[in-house]
């Protein structure tokens, strides 16, 4: 999975980036793997229409670093699931515990 890296502050954002947007450095890529462990997670109940119900979101540790948020087809992981973070034909993120 790549990732642009800030080297003037800690950022790590997913490529479409063309800045960094809390400093304004020049980004580089970065490969992670895609492992990490889960930092939050959330069901919506209420899902915008078209969308899976219930909707899972959870937020993604990455090793190496960054977060990413991602999909949870899964079920609903707790804090500290271990995992990793695949992107789907359709190019969302989804979270495979
Ligand atoms: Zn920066």
């Amino acid at each position: 999975m790549e990732v642009l890296v800030c080297p003037r502050c800690p950022r790590v954002l997913f490529p479409g980036a063309s800045c960094c947007p809390a400093c304004g450095g020049v980004l580089r890529s970065e490969t992670r793997t895609g492992a990490g462990r889960v930092v939050a997670a959330t069901e919506l109940t209420v899902p915008a229409a078209g969308w899976a119900n219930p909707h899972r979101l959870v937020v993604v540790e990455l090793e190496g670093g960054g977060r990413v948020l991602a999909l949870s087809p899964g079920g609903l992981p707790g804090a500290g699931t271990s995992g990793r973070v695949e992107r789907s034909p359709e190019g969302l993120a989804h979270f495979i515990g």
